[in-house]
């Protein structure tokens, strides 16, 4: 029945879904205004929705040109749906105008059109169709409009100042069946504070380290900048063996008396970095077995003893996992050190519910800097879990169930989605199983199937949570 209904309404959900797509709503910091914060891009974007709510009979509010809702239903409790319009830049190759939206017999091909926009119209159109089916609401409903969601987060972060939290919600922007839990996401310096007076003899001096730029990606190359005093030939042999040990690639160069030291991983995400190569931590592991100048030799030391082989936050004493969410896991991103001034980590650590992590860092705290090293913090996102067993999970999924016959369970993942946000909020579609994931990439496109089947979906759950209060 609500794939039926859908189907009324495909040729409207396809014109207004390529009318936002049109729009290439990017953020450009350099053209912003009081009146457009995150750049005239996003501001359209937003304005559309705005204008298909009004065409439509919804009243909305904006919120200082960054966010934004259109508002529907009625009764005391307020379902969120949690959307945004602004998307990642182009990016190079692909085979259309990637903001002038092509449509084929099976899709739409256009930048946003998995991410957010067609899951943004999809949910859009079930409150709509809702609307003019005249269903008895039971609840109220907010369709909250983001436009930095791809950046800082800004809008939500503004939103949330001021503006009511939803009882229960949903984000449409990852994936089917639902995702209930996500890790707690900590991002660290680990610096080396004082200088070591060098009286030693060293055999090889480190001038410079550097690896990785992104605090969430396993660094796939790695330099380090040597003066060698005894035999250099000595250095690049044991270097060609260690990466012969490791089967890993990298090379050497000599550059005006230094020996440059290069070091090929793998990149990857690092909610979990044992899918990549850190090319950084192998270089680590080389130069540790060399004879260094003292200050090089505690960064390298150091990072041995704790980050070297630790993809699960062993070493730093911080192993933990539950059934539900799974393990710790520790990415090193970034790794830089001078002889000038010192080194520093950037680590990006993420953690199960359950995970006492406060308590944790002022043990490793105190426990490094008795090495010289402090702890810099620069953000923690706390975990974000509702029970997979609340009535409101099962209404969604239900939904999905019935309009899919799949039975897939819901999941919990090391990522945050943008329903961390909200209080009660889970991630919910649009992706399916065997949609084709182009977000953030060339040629990103939507099939219609997918567009309408989630638009079926989206109508079923929020008919079961805002009208019939029931699912089946
Ligand atoms: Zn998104």
């Amino acid at each position: 029945m609500w794939r039926n209904k859908v189907k009324e309404y495909e040729e409207d959900i396809i014109n207004d879904l390529k009318g936002l797509l049109s729009i290439e709503s990017v953020r450009n910091d350099a053209e912003s205004t009081y009146d457009a914060p995150v750049g005239p891009g996003p501001k359209e974007a937003l304005n559309f929705m705005y204008q298909l709510g009004e065409r439509d009979g919804f009243s909305f509010k904006d919120i200082e040109n960054i966010v934004g809702r259109i508002e529907a239903g009625k009764g005391e409790d307020l379902l969120g749906i949690l959307c945004h319009v602004d998307v990642v830049p182009a990016g190079t190759g692909w085979e259309t105008d990637p903001f002038n939206p092509v449509e084929t017999e099976t899709s739409i091909i256009a930048r946003g059109s998995l991410d957010d926009k067609g899951p943004t119209i999809a949910a859009y159109y079930a409150v709509k169709i809702l609307e003019d089916m005249k269903v008895d609401w039971k609840k109220r409903i907010h369709i909250i409009v983001g436009t930095d969601e791809e950046s800082d987060w800004k809008c939500t972060d503004r939103y949330f100042e001021t503006e009511e939290m939803p009882t229960v919600g949903f984000a449409p922007d990852a994936e089917f069946p639902l995702i209930h839990g996500e890790k707690g996401i900590v991002t660290f310096n680990i610096l080396q504070s004082g200088y070591v007076e060098d009286n030693d003899e060293p055999e090889v001096e480190l001038k410079a380290f550097f690896s990785g730029e992104r605090f969430n990606m396993v660094p796939d190359t790695a330099q380090a900048k040597l003066l060698i005093k005894e035999q250099m030939t000595n250095v690049v042999q044991k270097f060609d063996l260690f990466l012969n040990e490791f089967e890993i690639e990298g090379e050497t160069s000599i550059d005006e008396g230094f020996l440059n030291l290069t070091i090929f991983g793998k990149s990857a995400h690092g909610m979990d970095p044992t899918l990549g190569v850190n090319a950084g931590l192998y270089l680590i592991k080389f130069l540790n077995r060399l004879n260094l100048d003292k200050y090089a030799s505690s960064y390298v030391k150091f990072a041995n003893d704790y980050l070297v082989d630790s993809p699960k936050g062993e070493k730093m004493g911080m192993k933990f996992a539950t059934e539900e969410m799974g393990e710790v896991t520790t990415n090193t991103g970034i790794l830089s050190y001078t002889d000038v001034d010192g080194g520093q980590f950037g680590i990006n650590l993420r953690y199960p519910e359950g995970f006492d992590f406060d308590q944790s860092l002022s043990r490793f705290k105190a426990e490094v800097a008795e090495r010289g090293f402090e702890i810099e913090m620069d953000k923690h996102q706390l975990p974000h879990y509702v029970d997979k067993n609340d009535p409101f999970i099962n209404q969604l999924l239900s939904a999905y169930r019935d309009q899919t016959g799949d039975q897939s369970e819901p999941f919990t993942i090391g990522g945050g989605t943008y329903a961390r946000n909200l209080d009660k909020g889970v991630a919910f579609g649009a992706m399916f199983r065997d949609s084709e994931d182009l977000m953030h990439q060339k040629n990103e496109y939507i099939t219609k199937k997918q567009l309408f089947d989630a638009t079926a979906i989206y109508l079923e759950a929020i008919y079961n949570v805002c009208v019939s209060g029931d699912a089946k």
